[in-house]
């Protein structure tokens, strides 16, 4: 058991990261400026090697491990992560900060350089700056002014940047996870600077189950439809059902997740795109057929307290009772991807220890929240079965992927002085 740090030296730490302002921002700025664009995973090497070099000049153990095999991991494209250790004098545990490195398109409507990191009004522009890269130069920061404060830090403190977050993490978290790196005894808490506002500990989000039905019918001529069985006519009558059954269903299903936004505190379920008959890419008129095909791509999002197999159960049953109904009823399932939902215990070291901290550093008290859609703690979760990891980051949640996105400056030194009192917490817990 090591012994709390005296409130002076902790105050002192804060100080240090105050003065630190401008480190904080050049950080980010020099990490927006990699074009980490996911996909095709543009400039992951440089961005890992330049925060590598950082902190191997602090002390750090940095390693790279590159994923390969991994999907989109190429010579042209390497998936390189990078993790870097720091042992403490005394034994003690480990907490790990991880941030993505990776950033999606830029897309259109921007005012400014998406890879100049432009600072105005006490905002950093740029890809990346909410997600997550600010969140990253404040872990880092915060955690040079812990090293600088001379205190006897036991334990190990980690930090790793990793890629393809974006696209599922396969590439990222997922591989270190399978190799390790993200378990006992080597990690015991972990604190993933996502953005989900300066205020808030999010401690989980919610599954994700997305899958294409396909309604099948019989071609004929389209001006004698009854000649045929119009696929889309069959997709409409499930398309029926899903608003008048499964809508109201999952709207009535209640979570103990506190999902933000509220709209997202139930089940939800998103048709992401529809397809039937003819294809699209015809020049000249279209020619006169029934559809004998109907394609629609469903994005079921679902909650802790339900399971992935009564998701796809809830959908079988669904088509069923359309088949009952309609005599020449056929379909086909094709599952494309899911995700488990995860959330930490809110009365958990890394959730409790950051509470606290916002109290402190914020004068109010953190919201605890689950995010809507998903991010690697999945993959500490299952893979790492590491239980105690939240998300704790100073981006706001609604800039994520947008143009003009940006980070404030004041919620990244606030959120830097949380980590920071929050790992000497989860340090000297023993
Ligand atoms: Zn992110």
């Amino acid at each position: 058991m090591n012994a709390p740090f005296a409130p002076s030296k902790i105050e002192s730490v804060l100080r240090e990261i105050e003065a630190r302002e401008d480190q904080i921002v050049a950080l980010t700025q020099d990490l927006i400026r990699f074009p980490t664009v996911n996909p095709p995973g543009e400039a992951y090497q440089p961005c890992a090697e330049y925060l590598g070099n950082r902190l191997a000049s602090r002390g750090f153990q940095v390693e790279y491990i590159r994923a390969e095999g991994t999907p989109g991991d190429s010579d042209k494209y390497p998936r390189i992560n990078v993790v870097a250790r720091r042992e403490g004098k005394n034994k003690g545990p480990c907490v790990h900060f991880n941030s993505h490195i990776d950033v999606v398109q830029t897309g259109a409507g921007w005012t400014v350089d998406p890879f100049g990191g432009e600072v105005k009004d006490g905002k950093i522009y740029g890809r990346g700056a909410c997600d997550m890269k600010g969140g990253l130069a404040a872990s880092v920061v915060a955690v040079e002014a812990l090293l600088d404060a001379g205190l006897d830090l036991p334990g190990a403190i980690e930090i790793s940047g990793t890629v393809d977050e974006e696209s599922g993490g396969y590439g990222g978290v997922a591989y270190l996870a399978e190799r390790g790196w993200f378990s006992k005894p080597r990690v015991d808490h972990v604190i993933i600077p996502e953005p989900l506002n300066v205020d808030r500990v999010c401690i989980g989000h919610r599954g994700v189950w997305w899958a294409e039905i396909e309604t099948l019918g019989r071609i004929a001529h389209g001006s004698m439809p009854f000649l045929g069985d119009s696929a889309i006519r069959h997709m409409s009558a499930v398309l029926e059902k899903i608003e008048h059954e499964l809508y109201p269903a999952l709207a009535a299903r209640h979570s103990d997740m506190p999902v933000v936004p509220e709209g997202a505190r139930q089940s939800t379920m998103n048709i992401n795109s529809m397809h039937g008959g003819e294809g699209e890419e015809f020049t000249g008129l279209p020619v006169p057929c029934v559809a004998d095909s109907c394609r629609m791509i469903i994005d079921r999002r679902f909650l802790i307290e339900e399971t992935i197999e009564s998701v796809k159960g809830e959908i079988t049953a669904l088509l069923d009772r359309v088949a009952k109904e309609r005599p020449s009823f056929k379909y086909k399932m094709r599952e494309l991807f899911s995700v488990q939902p995860s959330m930490a215990d809110r009365d958990g070291p890394v959730a409790t220890a950051t509470s606290k901290a916002v109290r402190q550093i914020l004068g109010k008290d953190a919201e605890i929240v689950c995010s809507p859609g998903t991010y690697d703690q999945k993959h500490v979760d299952r893979i790492g079965k590491l239980k105690d990891c939240i998300a704790y980051g100073p981006g706001v949640l609604d800039l994520a992927h947008q143009p003009d996105e940006w980070v404030g400056i004041a919620d990244m030194v606030n959120s830097a002085k949380v980590m920071a009192v929050a790992t000497a917490d989860l340090l000297t817990r023993g």
